[in-house]
C-alpha cells in the first residue's frame, strides 16, 4: 500500500509495543510515519480497555475523525487493540467511518484487512486464537537505545475486575531461544536496555518446554541468560504477580548486573477481605515480606505498584488497610486507579459498588500519602551519584530527561545525546522526578 500512517496508542507498554509491529507492518509495505491527521492516509488507534475512560477516549477520537474520513473517503481508519477485541461490531455499529477493526490476535492480517476494505468496504477481525506470534512481525521501535520484548502474552490468572485475560486470551510463552535470538538482534542494532513484557512473569515458560528437552524454562533462568548478552547494560521487566514470586527471582536479580534494581509489584488492595474478593491469592502479611527479603537482597532496590481504590464493598476499613499498606510498604511509585466496572468481568456484578464520591475521597487521601512518601524516597537521594540513560531532551528542548536503574527520571541541565550513559549527582528531588548535576568523567591519566 502506498502512502502515509499515523498510530495513536492508548494504555500500556503492550500496546506501546504492539504499535510497534503495526508500524512495522505497514513500513514494510512501503508506508511513512506522519504526525498530522491531515497528511494520514492510514490512520490506526491502537486501543486499551482497562477501564472505562478508555471506551470513551476511543469513541471521541472516532467522532473527531468523522469529518477528515468524510472530506477524504480514501482515508482508512483501523481500530485495533484490546477494545476492538472487546468491541468487536459495536465499533462499526456507532461508528460506521471505520474501516477496519482488528483484535488483539489478528494483528498478523492487518495489510490484507486493509487492501479487502479497500475494495468490499468495511472490515472485521477478532478472531479468538493467535496464529502468528506477534514476535515473528516486523517492528519498527520508538526508541534505537531501548526496547520492549514480549516473553508470555495473554494471562491465566482471573482477577475479578481484569478485562485481560478476555481480551488478551491466555498466557502463551515464547521460547528462551526466540526471546534470546531477539534480544541478541536488538543489542546488535545499539539497543543497550529491554524490559521484558509478560501479564505475570513469574509464570513464564509453564506452557512451553525447553528446546530439546521436556523442562520448563523459568523466569528466573532468562533473566540471566537476557542479562548476559553482550551489549545489553540494563534488563528491566514487567510485571510479577506476588502469589506466584519465588525466591530464584530474586537471586537471579542480585546476581545479574544487568538487572536494574526496580521492581514494579502490584499490591492493588492492603485489605486481605478486598484481595480475597478480588481472587488475587496473596495476603498483605505475604507481600510485605516479600518486599522485605527483595530489599535485603538488593538494597538499592526501587519498588513501584498498582494499587485499586473503591473495588467494590471496599469499606473505610478496607480502605485504612490500604494505606497502613502503603504506609509500611514505602513504595517509590504507585500507579493509583479508581476501581472501573468492566463489562464481562465477575467483580462489576459484585454488589455493592462504592459511589463515586467516597471513591474519589479516599483516592484523594491514597495519593496524598504516596506523593509524601515518593518525594521522601526522592530526597534521600538527594547528595549521590547515580548512573543515568539519557532519554532525550524535555518537551522544550531546554534540558536532558535520563533515567536511573532504579527507574527514577533525572533531569539534567546539558544536552545529551539519546542512549548514552552519564554519572549524575542528585542535587533535588521532587514527587516523580530528580534533578541532577552531571559529574564530568575522570580525566585520562597522561603519565
Ligand atoms: N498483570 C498485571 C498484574 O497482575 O498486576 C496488571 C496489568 S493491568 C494492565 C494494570 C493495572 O490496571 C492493574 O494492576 C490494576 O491495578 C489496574 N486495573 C485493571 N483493571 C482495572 C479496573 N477494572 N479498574 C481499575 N483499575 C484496573
Ligand atoms: Fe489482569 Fe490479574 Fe492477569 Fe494481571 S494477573 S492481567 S490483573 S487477570
Amino acid at each position: 500500500m502506498d502512502g502515509t500512517y499515523l498510530i495513536r496508542t492508548f494504555g500500556c507498554q503492550m500496546n506501546e509495543h504492539d504499535s510497534e509491529r503495526i508500524a512495522g507492518l505497514l513500513m514494510a509495505d512501503g508506508m511513512r510515519a506522519v504526525d498530522e491527521v491531515e497528511s494520514a492516509r492510514v490512520i490506526v488507534l491502537n486501543t486499551c480497555a482497562i477501564r472505562e475512560n478508555a471506551d470513551n477516549k476511543l469513541y471521541g477520537n472516532l467522532g473527531h475523525l468523522k469529518p477528515a474520513k468524510l472530506a477524504n473517503p480514501e482515508l482508512r481508519i483501523v481500530v485495533s487493540g484490546c477494545l476492538a477485541q472487546k468491541d468487536q461490531g459495536e465499533i462499526q455499529r456507532r461508528a460506521p467511518w471505520v474501516d477496519v477493526v482488528v483484535g488483539t490476535h489478528a494483528l498478523p492480517h492487518l495489510l490484507e484487512l486493509l487492501r479487502r476494505s479497500e475494495r468490499d468496504g468495511p472490515q472485521m477481525d477478532v478472531r479468538e486464537h493467535t496464529e502468528t506470534f506477534p514476535s515473528a512481525l516486523p517492528a519498527v521501535r520508538l526508541d534505537a537505545f531501548r526496547a520492549w520484548v514480549s516473553i508470555s502474552p495473554g494471562c491465566d490468572n482471573a482477577c475479578t475486575f481484569c478485562i485481560v485475560p478476555l481480551v488478551r486470551g491466555p498466557q502463551r510463552s515464547r521460547s528462551v531461544g526466540d526471546i534470546l535470538a531477539e534480544v541478541r538482534g536488538l543489542a546488535a542494532r545499539g539497543v543497550v536496555e529491554v524490559t521484558l513484557l509478560g501479564q505475570n512473569v513469574n509464570t513464564y515458560g509453564r506452557d512451553v518446554s525447553d528446546a530439546g528437552s521436556s523442562r520448563t524454562p523459568l523466569f528466573a533462568e532468562l533473566l540471566r541468560q537476557v542479562g548476559r548478552v553482550d551489549g545489553i547494560r540494563r534488563v528491566r521487566f514487567t510485571s510479577p504477580h506476588p502469589h506466584d514470586f519465588t525466591p530464584d527471582v530474586i537471586d537471579a536479580m542480585a546476581e545479574t548486573p544487568a538487572v536494574c534494581e526496580h521492581i514494579h509489584f502490584p499490591l492493588q488492595s492492603g485489605s486481605d477481605d478486598v484481595l480475597r474478593r478480588m481472587r488475587r491469592s496473596y495476603r498483605r502479611e505475604r507481600y510485605l515480606g516479600w518486599l522485605e527479603r527483595i530489599r535485603e537482597a538488593i538494597p538499592a532496590i526501587a519498588v513501584s505498584t498498582d494499587i485499586i481504590v473503591g473495588f467494590p464493598g471496599e469499606s473505610d476499613l478496607d480502605f485504612s488497610q490500604t494505606l497502613e499498606a502503603v504506609d509500611a510498604a514505602r513504595f517509590d511509585s504507585a500507579y493509583m486507579f479508581q476501581y472501573s466496572p468492566r463489562p464481562g468481568t465477575r467483580a462489576a456484578s459484585f454488589d455493592e459498588q462504592v459511589p463515586k464520591p467516597v471513591v474519589q475521597e479516599r483516592f484523594d487521601r491514597l495519593v496524598e500519602l504516596q506523593e509524601r512518601i515518593s518525594t521522601e524516597a526522592g530526597a534521600a537521594l538527594v547528595g549521590e551519584t547515580v548512573e543515568v540513560l539519557v532519554e532525550g531532551g524535555d518537551r522544550k528542548g531546554r534540558s536532558t530527561r535520563s533515567r536511573t536503574r532504579t527507574n527514577r527520571i533525572v533531569h539534567l541541565a546539558d544536552r545529551l545525546d539519546p542512549g548514552s550513559f552519564h554519572e549524575a549527582r542528585i542535587v533535588a528531588a521532587a514527587a516523580h522526578h530528580l534533578t541532577g548535576e552531571l559529574v564530568p568523567a575522570p580525566a585520562a591519566s597522561t603519565s
